[in-house]
């Protein structure tokens, strides 16, 4: 899709950097060049994907405005399938709006966000999930997002959806052969295998859909909440899982007061750990408020790790902890492994009839590692090496596939009813466009317009 109009924007993140970069795209692209760029050995006409060196100056005072290096990537071999050139000056704010505007008074008009991308889009240089995928490399926080985004950006997803495409279109194209064909003699057998076709088409879909928790958790992060009495080692245990001395660690119980909150990775979600005060019966009021707050942290908390004192036994502490926590998402576990076992882990294990606990010790690291297995566990009901290479991310990504699946049910219900031809064909072709809307072969203007709505000026 050819556009009329030249865009630009600063493409590097605002404030001072060792370099800013300019980017302009569109049919004026070169010929914004001509009139700003200046070297003293001529560069005209540029040859593509060639960086030169020389000033950018003001067309109307001659001024020189920065020293630069530009580059034109001639279409369809750029970013976005059209001319782009790329000034790269200094990175200073003030420099790079004044190249800016110089820009916008030789005809460029100013970029949406995603203006650049979209026009990658639109010029098929891409496709909708390669663009998303952009969007997931900037915005990943672990790097298992950074890997996802990377696979999805290489085409993982688009080429398994264009699969999924390419064997309904085969089954539609038998179907309508049997169409053509069931005009001439009024028969209404469905063509060899159609059905076992669409289920196989349904399970994989389904196999995708299967990795949507583990995506909605590597998209939002979790959050996990660390609660127990006092120096039971709620702080020790979040120093140990963060691999430094954030929290305070003291043998005086009650030292946590308020909340320390710090991010870790467990097998690619970002899992926001929360330390609390410890919970017993307050002393006084400031103490009966930080215990109250740590009762709502736990309703909002994915996973709450539980902490009991291996050392000593069970305490009433303890049962209050787990009588209120009953219904909560709960990963149990017996600090302090390395001192004596005082604690009847039976009498422990009682109280929770669907959580193992788990003996670690924050003091040396007994544990850890499995304890980390276990709250990616909960989190998303398996096992991290079933990790898959493609993950659905994108509630967009999920309700097309589930829109599909609907479909194609519908599809095979006609089937079995015998149904005419027509409508099975009609349902098939409804699980193409869902399947369609994925990939941006059948995206509506306002989708796109979210989409894109969310990348930055520049990109
Ligand atoms: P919190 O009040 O639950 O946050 O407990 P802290 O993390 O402040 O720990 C209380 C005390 O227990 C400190 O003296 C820690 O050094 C000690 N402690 C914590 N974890 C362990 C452990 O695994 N083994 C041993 N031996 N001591 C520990």
């Amino acid at each position: 899709m050819p556009f009329d109009d030249t865009i630009a924007a600063i493409a590097t993140a605002p404030g001072v950097g060792g370099i800013g970069i300019i980017r302009v795209s569109g049919p004026l692209s070169e010929a914004i060049a001509r009139l700003l760029f200046r070297s003293p050995k001529g560069a005209f006409p540029l040859k593509s994907h060639q960086l030169y060196h020389g000033r950018i100056i003001s067309p109307s005072t001659e001024a020189i405005l920065d020293e630069a290096l530009i580059t034109l990537m001639r279409e369809p071999r750029s970013y976005t399938g059209e001319d782009l050139l790329e000034i790269q000056g200094h990175g200073s704010p003030l420099i790079l709006e004044a190249v800016l505007t110089e820009v916008i008074r030789a005809g460029a008009r100013l970029a949406a966000p995603g203006e650049f991308t979209r026009r990658a889009f639109l010029n098929n240089r891409i496709d909708l999930t390669q663009a998303e995928a952009l969007m997931g490399l900037m915005t990943a926080r672990t790097s298992r997002s950074l890997d996802i985004a990377h696979a999805q950006l290489q085409g993982a997803l688009s080429c398994r959806i264009e699969a999924f495409r390419q064997s309904l279109i085969a089954i539609l194209a038998t179907l309508e052969a049997a169409i053509d064909f069931s005009e001439d003699d009024g028969g209404h057998t469905p063509p060899n295998g159609a059905a076992a076709q669409i289920r196989d088409v349904s399970d994989g879909i389904r196999e995708l859909l299967s990795t949507c928790k583990e995506g909605a958790l590597i998209r939002k992060g979790a959050s996990a909440v660390i609660i127990g009495r006092p120096n039971v080692g709620k702080s020790s245990l979040l120093n140990r899982l963060l691999g430094e001395n954030r929290a305070i660690v003291t043998a005086i119980p009650g030292t946590t007061r308020d909340f320390i909150e710090e991010s870790i990775d467990i097998h690619g979600i970002a899992v926001r750990l929360t330390d609390t005060a410890g919970l017993r019966n307050p002393d006084n009021i400031i103490e009966k408020e930080g215990i109250e707050r740590v009762w709502g942290k736990l309703s909002t908390a994915d996973v709450i790790i539980a902490v009991f004192d291996g050392s000593m036994p069970l305490a009433g502490e303890d049962r209050d902890i787990l009588e209120k926590t009953k219904s909560h998402n709960i990963v149990p576990v017996i600090n302090k492994s390395d001192l004596d076992h005082l604690l009847n882990d039976r009498a422990l294990q009682a109280w929770l009839p669907d959580a193992e606990p788990l003996w670690i010790s924050a003091k040396t690291g007994f544990g850890i590692p499995a304890l980390k297995e276990n709250i990616y566990r909960r989190l998303t009901g398996e096992q991290a090496e079933q990790a898959a290479e493609i993950v659905i991310t994108q509630i967009r990504h999920k309700t097309a596939l589930e829109k599909t699946i609907g479909h194609l049910q519908q599809a095979q219900a006609s089937l079995a009813d015998a149904m005419s031809f027509e409508f099975i064909a009609f349902d098939l072709r409804e699980a193409l466009d869902s399947l369609g809307e994925i990939v941006g072969v059948t995206t509506s203007e306002d989708v796109l317009d979210r989409i894109f709505s969310t990348f930055c000026i520049g990109k």
